[in-house]
């Protein structure tokens, strides 16, 4: 019989979202503070530890994983696990965000190793501008990589840019251009602002990107299709590829989350938005059983929230940041 996964607001969770490393070859304005500081290796956990809680969460009820960072691609041996994780009996959706400054390198591989589709982050789509948001120079390889992954057959690809007033946000026409000749799913994202890394600047809403849109394109909407999780998702008639929009400030959609989170350093956190996490590493490294292992979910679960209270850019701060979380 199939299990189902729900929490204290009978919602279905049957999402997790695995960090499998805090360690970034970027320096996004959005996502990084100064200060940043890693955990150390021996607390991230090992790939073993990871893949035995994906084949015993799946039996119990969860059917998506998408694998994110800190860089994913950036932990050595990650084509061999996604290679093993694919491979679970009831795991029907594995998905990887990156950086894509890597991807060149490693598509091919991951395709090969069961990846059917991927995320990539890229907020502008002038060179001289990712140095800006990124703090590095790498444009070039991201654009290659993500042609490299098209041409190896990964697909969906979709491209988050996360809209900032002041840094892109004169670039939402040409996003949206992109989707005109190209598969591309292109979605904006409002900025969230989860601890101090970009303070002070006003929210660029999600309304306000489709209005500058829709002010040059007609845009129908799409329904059902490519896992779109919290998106609206929309096609310019005729185009190749879609423009999602994603509003979890101006709009939250906490009423049909369906997510846990897995952090590198082996806590499972329940809400993007708050510092309650169960440290399962603690039972993984002390000999717990699989039924002690399935507390914890099942706790995580517990504690997870109605909705979030991040509506404006002044609310009280997360202990981590994105690059410590996986967005
Ligand atoms: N390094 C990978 C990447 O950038 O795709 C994966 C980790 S990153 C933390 C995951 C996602 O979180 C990215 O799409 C990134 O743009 C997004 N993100 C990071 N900080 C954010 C913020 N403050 N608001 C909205 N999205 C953010
Ligand atoms: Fe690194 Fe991704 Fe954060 Fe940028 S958004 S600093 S690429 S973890």
């Amino acid at each position: 019989m199939t299990r189902v996964l729900k929490d204290g607001f009978n919602r279905v969770i049957d999402y997790l979202r695995i960090s499998i490393t805090d360690h970034c070859n970027l320096r996004c304005i959005y996502c990084m503070t100064d200060n940043v500081s890693w955990v150390p290796h021996e607390e991230i956990l090992r790939f073993e530890e990871i893949e035995r809680l994906v084949a015993l969460f799946v039996q119990e009820g969860i059917r998506k994983i998408r694998i994110t960072g800190g860089e994913p691609l950036m932990r050595k041996g990650l084509p061999e696990f996604i290679r093993r994780i694919s491979g679970i009996e009831g795991l029907y959706d594995l998905s990887l965000t990156t950086n894509g400054v890597l991807l060149k390198q490693f598509a091919a591989e991951l395709k090969q190793a069961g990846l059917k589709r991927l995320n990539v982050s890229l907020d502008t789509l002038k060179p001289e501008r990712y140095k800006e948001i990124t703090g590095l120079d790498f444009f070039q390889d991201v654009w290659e990589g993500i042609e490299m992954a098209r041409a190896v057959g990964l697909s969906p690809i979709k491209i988050n840019i996360v809209a900032m007033k002041g840094h892109n946000d004169d670039e939402i026409l040409d996003f949206a251009r992109l989707t005109l000749d190209s598969p591309y799913i292109v979605r904006f994202i409002e900025y969230m602002p989860v601890n101090e890394a970009w303070e002070g600047k006003d929210l660029l809403t999600i309304q306000r990107i489709q209005e500058k849109i829709e002010s040059r394109f007609k845009l129908d909407p799409i329904n059902g299709s490519h896992n779109n999780g919290p998106a609206r998702v929309y096609k310019i008639p005729g185009s190749k590829g879609e423009i999602g929009f994603i509003s979890p400030m101006s709009n939250h959609f906490c009423g049909t989350c369906n997510r846990l989170r897995l952090t590198a350093d082996g806590n499972l956190r329940p809400c993007l938005f708050s510092d309650v996490e169960v440290d399962i590493k603690g039972l993984l490294r002390g000999g717990g059983k699989d039924a002690d292992l399935l507390k914890c979910l099942y706790e995580a679960l517990s504690l997870k929230p109605e909705r979030h209270r991040m509506q404006t850019i002044s609310a009280p701060k997360c202990h981590r940041g994105m690059w410590s979380i996986g967005g």
